[in-house]
């Protein structure tokens, strides 16, 4: 992924903002600037734009959004979305960008509702660790893919094109850093080069690319990816080869309930109910609550690399709103038990050691006992049978370092200086986690996508009407 050094160049296309990418960084980045009178292209190397957005649970972080008020949810406010990222990350992010990112949250919610009627709702049957409220806002079927398509059907109906097909290999550049262009491969081997004013990187992280991941992040090369196989690290590739500065490399996203073989992941709500995980031998391993991310690698440690989830009718159906969890209903990847002893059968353990995990849940649940692993069941209910089942491996999601930027989404240099016409998002930029797996706050994904898509769209649309 070169960066081609050139004092000048002439390109027989040329647009003024180019984007890099048609997930939802990409794609609301499009309609943000296209708003503010700016001429945009998009350029995405698939046939057909799916990335990570539409794998997603659709799931957005916001707070003190007029669908919460509407819901009843009166009392959330940015600055308990903000305490949340820090308390998760361990204060290790960007503090100032967080503090930004929960500021804009619900600008860009409310946003991308009245204005694209994104099909948005509060999700109040459930709460994620870390959430101190019920930030998340999700589509009907709680799945990416219903967001993307409504993003998708935006960018078209407002006229901006999407080159499709069109994999962007490497950017040319002058010697301060300036984006003069992009060179693009397309299917048959034919290259195009197109010019633009601004670059706006929206072309995710490496969680595609098994040898950026051995360099950064070794203790997740063996997980089973679930994320899109076409990020590739291509934006970081580049800021690293223009002396951008790269932060939280070794950071990533994990889930730590991904059924095995099946690959699609279980709702939290097993966990966050009242449901917990077994290793071979019957037995809990960890605190699951602590959060899916960080569950990823204790899962992928125990024998075998798997563990069992189970959880109750009461979970089921909570879970079951989740568009993954459906399909892995419909994969048969989830089994139900009425006794405790079959079920032990299936994993392979024996009767007793299930029971006595299972009476030790019971107990701790109740308050009766203290956790060995000090999780807090939150006065959930006692799980009663019938007993679902699922046999689960641990798995890389998206990962989390990346370009580190701005307020406005400008790309900065290792000296701080913003680069004259880069802007990214998303998946491309630095996250919210910190430097490992355990500082994903759930929906910091689409989160960091949604709102740096819009900062940079409007960043960049102002930067071009300057001149
Ligand atoms: C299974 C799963 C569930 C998730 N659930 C949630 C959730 O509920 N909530 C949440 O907040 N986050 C979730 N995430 C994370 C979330 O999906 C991502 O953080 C978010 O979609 C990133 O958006 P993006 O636009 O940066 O990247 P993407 O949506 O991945 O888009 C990047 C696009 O860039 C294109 N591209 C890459 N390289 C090039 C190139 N060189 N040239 C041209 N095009 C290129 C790709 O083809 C792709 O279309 C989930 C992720 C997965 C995998």
């Amino acid at each position: 992924m070169p960066v081609l050094k050139l004092a000048e160049k002439t390109f027989a296309t040329r647009v003024p903002v180019l984007i890099i990418g048609a997930g939802a960084c990409g794609t609301i980045a499009a309609l943000a600037a296209n708003e503010r009178g700016a001429e945009v292209l998009i350029l995405e190397r698939d046939a057909k734009p799916t990335g990570n957005t539409s794998l997603s649970g659709g799931q957005i972080p916001a707070a003190g959004t007029k669908l919460q008020r509407a819901a009843g949810l009166l009392d959330n406010t940015p600055e308990l979305l903000y305490q949340d990222i820090l308390a998760k990350s361990h204060g290790e992010c960007d503090h100032g960008i967080a503090r930004h990112i929960a500021d804009e949250a619900k600008n860009t919610v409310e946003w991308l509702v009245d204005r694209y009627q994104l099909p948005l709702s509060c999700v109040l049957d459930f709460q994620y660790p870390g959430h101190s409220r019920p930030h998340m806002h999700a589509s009907p079927s709680r799945f990416g893919a219903e967001l993307h398509t409504v993003l998708i059907a935006a960018v078209e109906k407002e006229g901006i094109p999407i080159a499709t097909q069109a994999h962007v290999t490497d950017l040319y550049a002058d010697a301060q850093g300036r984006i003069l262009g992009v060179r693009v491969k397309r299917p048959d081997g034919a290259a195009e080069e197109i010019g633009c004013d601004v670059l706006i990187l929206a072309c995710n992280g490496f969680g595609g690319n098994k040898e950026m991941l051995k360099k950064h992040i070794p203790a997740a090369v063996d997980l089973f990816y679930e994320g899109h196989v076409g990020n590739q690290g291509d934006a970081i590739s580049w800021g690293e080869a223009l002396g951008a500065s790269v932060r939280d490399s070794g950071s990533f996203q994990g889930h730590g309930a991904v059924c095995s073989p099946h690959g699609m992941h279980l709702g939290w709500a097993t966990v966050t109910e009242g449901g917990f995980h077994v290793n071979q031998d019957g037995r809990r391993f960890s605190n699951e609550n602590a959060g899916y991310s960080e569950q990823a690698l204790k899962v992928h440690r125990q024998s075998g690399n798997v563990a069992w989830a189970i959880w109750d009718e009461r979970c089921e159906r909570i879970a079951n709103r989740q568009h993954s969890h459906i399909q892995a209903n419909e994969s048969g990847a989830i089994r139900r038990f009425d006794a405790i002893a079959p079920m032990a059968k299936a994993i392979g353990c024996g009767a007793k050691a299930l029971e006595q995990t299972i009476a030790e849940v019971a107990a701790v649940a109740r308050g009766w006992t203290k956790d060995a692993f000090e999780r807090n069941f939150g006065g959930k209910p006692v799980l009663q049978p019938s007993y679902y089942l699922s046999k689960i491996m641990g798995a890389l999601t998206h990962t989390q370092g990346g370009l580190e930027i701005d307020r406005e989404a400008r790309v900065l240099r290792k000296d701080g200086v913003p680069f004259p016409n880069l802007f990214a998002g998303g998946g491309a930029a630095r996250g919210l986690s910190g430097p490992a797996d355990w500082g994903y706050l759930s929906g910091s994904g689409l989160m960091m996508a949604t709102n740096t898509g819009r900062l940079a769209g409007e960043a960049a649309a102002a930067q071009v009407k300057k001149g």
